[in-house]
């Protein structure tokens, strides 16, 4: 039987069992370097690389942007995963079913 120490309740939970709802907490990311001080979020404009289009070396996130808006260019990455459209209520029951009876039928 392994345990784990938790975090929550400073108790020791059996890891073949369901971590306790209670505990929830235990996962919950904690780290001293983080200050609990609310403070605004700084993201650097600096950036350094070529373009892909000309070659051209960049240093500034917002003029590569602006470089690749000028050539058509379309950066993709951080874009939002939509669903796939396979919804398994398109997925007909009757014929899967008739196929199954079928072929057990065929068996016996
Ligand atoms: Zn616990």
């Amino acid at each position: 039987m392994s345990s784990r120490l938790c975090r929550a309740c400073s108790d020791w939970h059996d890891l073949s069992q369901p971590w306790p709802r209670a505990c929830a907490g235990h996962f919950k990311r904690s780290t001293e370097a983080r200050s609990s001080l609310p403070r605004p979020m700084v993201i650097s404009d600096y950036v350094d690389c070529n373009s892909p289009v000309s070659g051209e070396r960049f240093t500034s996130k917002a003029e590569l942007r602006r470089h690749y808006r000028a050539n058509g260019v379309v950066e993709v990455g951080n874009e939002t995963i939509k669903p796939r459209d396979n919804d398994e209520d398109d997925i007909k029951i009757a014929p899967i079913e008739r196929e199954v009876a079928q072929a057990i039928e065929s068996l016996s």
